[in-house]
């Protein structure tokens, strides 16, 4: 900002050194905790978050490059509050909440409710994000991202999706399910339409096919370097589909 914008803060303050705000943590009631300055090459390389939150792990395996990964952290991906940031879209399809405090107090709310706009959320300036929760990872549940960029590393995405999704039983109907939506409007989107096609319903290839087109009524793309606003529905159609698949796969497979 100082060099593009010319801004010239009175104070620049480093959160690097606040240890209790680092690391990853399995609770008791089976909910996953991340200290908001968790590298994301931590997250990366931790076993809890693949097994049972894998959509945020393959967030964070496409963000940038490793130099990126081993500097950036989780709450400064999500505090940037950029519309393709590759954990914030996954972190929304997962239920995540956040923890933002000040020293007034603490207050937590859905990770859906944080940006509003390119670079804009609902933080105050007094405030910090101190950590993310994830949700249990229940029974019959699955969760899959993918990024898709015009480079393989290094680059912003040009549509990103993050679908998390859970059976009542196995070969059952949906009993829930979250499709969020990276680089198609001005902040991540979480796709609510995609709701009201799918839970209380047999997950056929039929259902999944009227799912991914209803997630692309919730995108709002602009034509852009990366990609034309045309291009970018038919891939929020397109890799809905294909991550619905995966997740009701590897929801079989875990059976
Ligand atoms: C070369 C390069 C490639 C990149 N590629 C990608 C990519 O592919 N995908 C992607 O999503 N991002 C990418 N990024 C963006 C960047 O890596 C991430 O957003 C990064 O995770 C930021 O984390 P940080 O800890 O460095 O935050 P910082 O850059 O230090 O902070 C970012 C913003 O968040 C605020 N902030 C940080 N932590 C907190 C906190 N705990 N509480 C309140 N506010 C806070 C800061 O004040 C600042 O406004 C890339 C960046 C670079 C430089």
């Amino acid at each position: 900002m100082a060099k593009e914008q010319g801004a010239s803060p009175a104070y620049l303050l480093s959160l690097h050194k606040l240890n209790d705000l680092k690391g990853i943590e399995k609770l008791q009631d089976g909910s996953l905790r991340i200290g908001a300055l968790t590298t994301i090459s931590e997250i990366e390389r931790s076993e809890d978050v693949r097994r049972g939150w894998a959509a945020l792990a393959e967030g964070a395996d496409h963000l940038g490059s490793p130099l990126v990964r081993n500097r950036g952290t989780l709450g400064g991906n999500i505090a940037n509050a950029r519309p393709a940031a590759d954990t914030a879209v996954p972190t929304i399809a997962l239920g995540g909440s956040l923890t933002l405090r000040s020293l007034s107090g603490t207050r937590t709310i859905l990770a859906k409710d944080f940006p509003r706009g390119p670079g804009l959320s609902v933080i105050k300036s007094d405030e910090i994000l101190t950590e993310i929760r994830y949700p249990p990872s229940v029974a019959y549940s699955g969760s899959a991202y993918y990024k898709l960029a015009n480079r393989k590393v290094l680059e912003i995405s040009t549509v990103g999706v993050a679908v998390w999704l859970a059976l009542e039983k196995p070969g059952g109907p949906v009993s829930d399910v979250r499709v969020a939506l990276g680089a198609v409007g001005p902040t991540p989107i979480l796709a609510e339409s995609v709701r009201g096609i799918l839970v209380g319903k047999i997950p056929d290839e039929a259902r999944l096919l009227k799912a991914a087109g209803a997630a692309c009524s919730d995108a709002r793309p602009i034509d852009d370097h990366r990609g034309s606003a045309w291009y970018r529905i038919k891939m929020v159609e397109l890799l809905t589909l294909r991550l619905l698949r995966i997740v009701l796969k590897r929801i079989e497979d875990n059976q």
